[in-house]
């Protein structure tokens, strides 16, 4: 766990970073060290609970209302509008990407712009239209300046893409790049490494495949060939079932 997100949390229970002034032995501050992680464990678990608890909606229409008033995390403060996602509510395919870009944030919609188009052109190319899958992002709300998003962002958005993902039960999951499938998955196996193998979300079967994000395949287009048979290696698993 990064050093943002532990003081984060720490911050949230009320707990304050202990470092000893003038420790003489490296036993004191690994002693020290794991008691902090293992108060900041509990505590992301606590936050990640609470926020489920808090925010569990009894309908697909009912959580995009939940999601469009969210204050969770600080990017309530800069966003022009949520993005809860796009599609049908009970599609077998559901795409998931990173967060909101700046189009995304205005227009309300994930993937729209060049990106958005790449993404549209890969699934008609394995026979889906745009309607028929569902798109998300694991943030519902844009990062300023089109940053990374942050460990405490992704923790505190969760539920939300837990209940989208048990509203809509898709037969596959397509993870587009790197930080989309890293937090899915909760790894950070390089994005290169997870391409071609199945894995499952969380406690389900549904059945995940991870491949590039369109953004970067604008930028390096030999990799187009790559995530094309990664598309095809998902219609394979979720036919397969
Ligand atoms: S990113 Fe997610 S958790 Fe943060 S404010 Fe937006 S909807 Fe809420």
């Amino acid at each position: 766990m990064n050093e943002d997100k532990r003081l984060y949390y720490l911050h949230k229970m009320g707990i304050q970073a202990w470092v000893p002034k003038f420790s003489d032995t490296d036993q004191v501050v690994d002693q020290a060290s794991e008691s902090i992680n293992n108060e900041v464990q509990r505590a992301v678990v606590d936050l990640e609970e609470l926020n489920s608890k808090n925010n569990n909606a009894e309908s697909f229409d009912g959580l995009k209302k939940i999601v469009a008033s969210c204050t969770l995390c600080n990017l309530h403060r800069s966003r022009t509008q949520t993005v809860f996602g796009v599609g049908h509510p009970a599609a077998d395919w559901l795409i998931i990407g990173e967060a909101p870009g700046a189009d995304e944030d205005r227009v309300g919609e994930p993937f729209v712009g060049r990106a958005g188009q790449l993404l549209t052109n890969m699934l008609r190319a394995i026979g889906l239209a745009r309607e028929e899958v569902f798109i998300t992002n694991i943030l519902k709300c844009r990062p300023p300046n089109n940053r990374d998003p942050q460990q405490n962002e992704i923790a505190s958005c969760r539920s939300y893409l837990r209940q989208q993902i048990d509203f809509i039960q898709p037969k596959i999951i397509l993870a587009v790049g790197r930080i989309a499938a890293q937090s899915i998955l909760n790894t950070d196996t390089p994005i290169g490494k997870m391409r071609g193998k199945k894995y499952t979300y969380e406690d389900t079967k549904i059945p995940i495949v991870a491949t590039y994000h369109p953004a970067y395949l604008l930028r390096s287009p030999q990799q187009k060939r790559k995530a094309w048979e990664d598309l095809k290696y998902a219609l394979e698993v979720k036919e397969l079932g």
